[in-house]
């Protein structure tokens, strides 16, 4: 099957904002079923945000952005969505002077992602 390339639009269409990109990564990270990264027991409920899962066993919270890339990001989740659609589209590569200049963000911020 030929690679399809991702278009903007569809991209756009598909996370519109904050929310959806956490429920994208909460889907992703969780999709076969979730494991407390503390203790290793199977079972969650709801946490205080939306799609955090707290542990029924020791009571951790997760997010679904915790031990992934987007770990302790500095700025929205959606700007760096758009910044890994970027990259992705973008066969010869972005710099991060690029990438700082397009999204308004410090080089230094764009390292730590
Ligand atoms: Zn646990």
């Amino acid at each position: 099957m030929a690679k399809k390339k991702f278009p903007l639009f569809d991209f756009m269409d598909r996370f519109p904002d904050e929310q959806s990109c956490v429920t994208y990564l909460s889907s992703q990270k969780w999709s076969g079923g979730f494991t407390c990264s503390t203790c290793g027991f199977g079972k969650s409920k709801q946490g205080k945000k939306k799609c955090n899962h707290r542990c029924l066993a020791c009571g951790y919270e997760e997010s679904p952005t915790a031990n992934t890339l987007f770990h302790k990001l500095k700025f929205p989740l959606l700007k760096a969505f758009h910044m890994c659609y970027q990259l992705s589209v973008n066969k010869k590569g972005m710099s991060t002077l690029e990438l700082s200049r397009q999204f308004g963000l410090t080089q230094k911020n764009v390292l730590v992602f």
